[in-house]
């Protein structure tokens, strides 16, 4: 068993939607130092979202420098960082040529929907219906799967690779991991089974490639490279930082960044579960070490593996939440920051009857309505932006709502609270409106970078920073913030059936 020195610190990589971050944290789980930096968002068409993949990498040097740089004026040594973990976007599709650690093509981003038809043509081909026994998940534009065809059918120089047989793909851990190895010269090509098995490619019981599945998507394997699926948690599998500051620290842990967040908010047993706001929502919850295949539209998605013994948690996604309020902000012009949407939704006293359905990418869980279109309904000549600012925060609320239905009704045991955290949490006037919705209390902790925790968790593991799970019962436990539910069922159930017929309503604008 590996025993780090007292004076031990861990880094974190947050590779986020909008942002990438570098945290490096002590022994009792406390950010001392830190470093951010928001990179830039393509969108191309109407649907396409896009990032550049040497912009991701560059973003994660700079945030490495600028953090330990603090680290080092607040006295420490950046030799005392000694591992570090990496939790990203999942879904989002990077290839790249084999032979010379390039990229292909621009970073195919999560909520992209231009392959649209393309899943609709597979979700007819025979064998659909058994997909998610196999790898959790159901056929839709989220998984990196049609992205990854997409640019195959679309792309000539992706194309071209493929045929040569020098196409790597990979989730953005993957690419990543490959890069601050040095590239194509270590070839340290690995990915964890959290990120795995968001591609449709992994085995959900196995943690191995499926050859049923890759069969049904017609890869050819001797064309197309795929990572080494290894544990979540390991000193050696995923190389070492090969420049800056850091250079030769270990890369020890990996973590997609719901199971991150999951791991963050420690929750190591079943039962445990955790909703992260950030640029979409996330609700997982742990439901042990065997899988459950949902029958009431949420996934299934490993937790995180950490000695070989894989965690299963059943997921509730939702494309739209934070970037609802930064829509407000670009496209609308309704506030100039994010943390004024609280400010104008306070203007006004309720929704004054508007209910705002945010299916700018399709409607995800528990609906997967791939057809729906974000859309207002109730608009009078009394509506002010506040009304609107409301019902944009309740959108959120409301999708968590049927979320923790369906997660009722597939794992039998309704949630006693429930533990928040990401950007959008910093609104108070969210979180209550989510204890009204659901009926049971939000918890919100202090430090809210849970996500980059986990991943210093998962590394600090592998590099004996931390011995067992008991070591961090005390970690982010001071400060916790409850919103206790404020109306009664009648009302709550009131609320609700005005944003399920909004719901039924929004659908069938995407092909019109
Ligand atoms: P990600 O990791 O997906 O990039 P974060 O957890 O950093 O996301 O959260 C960023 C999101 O949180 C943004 O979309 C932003 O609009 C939202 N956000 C940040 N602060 C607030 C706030 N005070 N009120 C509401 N939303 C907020």
């Amino acid at each position: 068993v590996l025993i780090a020195p007292h004076d031990s610190y861990v880094g974190s990589i947050d590779q986020g939607t909008t942002s990438t971050r570098f945290l490096i944290f002590n022994r009792e789980g406390e950010p001392v130092a830190s470093h951010q930096i928001e990179f830039k968002q393509y969108y191309p068409h109407p649907g396409w979202h896009e990032h550049d993949p040497l912009e991701i990498i560059t973003s994660i040097e700079q945030c490495i420098e600028g953090a330990v740089k603090t680290f080092e004026t607040q006295g420490h040594s950046a030799r005392s960082i000694k591992g570090v973990g990496i939790t990203n976007q999942r879904e989002t599709t990077v290839v790249w040529d084999s032979q010379t650690g390039e990229p292909l093509y621009n970073a195919i981003v999560w909520t992209d929907t231009r392959h649209q038809n393309l899943v609709r043509k597979l979700k007819a081909r025979l064998g659909a219906d058994k997909l998610q026994d196999l790898c959790g998940l159901p056929l839709s534009t989220y998984p990196s799967v049609g992205k990854l065809l997409w640019m195959i059918e679309n792309v000539p120089k992706v194309a071209e690779a493929y045929e040569q047989g020098r196409l790597a793909f990979g989730t953005v851990d993957a690419w990543v991991v490959y890069r601050l190895n040095g590239g194509a010269k270590a070839n340290i090509f690995v990915t964890d089974p959290s990120n795995a098995s968001r591609s449709m490619f992994m085995n959900i019981h196995t943690l191995k490639y499926d050859e049923q599945l890759l069969d049904f998507f017609r890869f050819d394997m001797d064309k197309l490279k795929l990572p080494k699926i290894v544990r979540s948690s390991d000193p050696k599998a995923y190389g070492t930082l090969t420049t800056g500051i850091l250079k030769g620290v270990p890369i020890a842990g990996c973590l997609g960044d719901q199971s991150a967040a999951l791991v963050g908010q420690k929750g190591f047993t079943p039962g445990r579960a955790k909703n992260t706001y950030g640029t979409g929502c996330f609700l997982l919850y742990h439901v042990g070490d065997k899988p459950v295949i949902s029958t009431h539209g949420l996934l299934t998605t490993v937790a995180y593996d950490f000695d070989g013994k894989p965690q299963y948690a059943l997921e509730g996604s939702i494309a739209v939440a934070g970037s609802s309020v930064k829509f407000l902000q670009n496209n609308f012009g309704f506030i100039g920051s994010s943390s004024e949407i609280s400010v104008l939704a306070e203007t006004v006293e309720d929704n004054g009857g508007v209910t705002f359905v945010t299916a700018f990418s399709g409607l995800f869980a528990p609906y997967w309505y791939d057809d729906a279109r974000g859309t207002i309904f109730g608009i009078t000549a009394y509506t002010q932006k506040g009304h609107v600012a409301r019902a944009t925060l309740e959108a959120t609320c409301f999708q968590t709502k049927a979320i923790l239905d369906a997660m009722a009704k597939d794992s039998g045991r309704p949630l006693a609270e429930l533990a928040v955290d990401g950007g959008m949490t910093n609104s108070d006037l969210c979180m209550q409106t989510q204890a009204d919705l659901i009926g049971i209390p939000v918890e919100r902790p202090r430090m809210l970078e849970t996500t980059a925790l986990g991943a210093a968790i998962a590394a600090g593991f592998a590099i004996g920073v931390w011995q067992s799970f008991d070591e961090l019962k005390n970690v982010n436990t001071a400060g916790v913030k409850t919103f206790e539910p404020k109306i009664n069922k009648e009302e709550r159930e009131k609320r609700f059936g005005r944003w399920e017929k909004a719901v039924e309503m929004c659908r069938g604008w995407a092909n019109e």
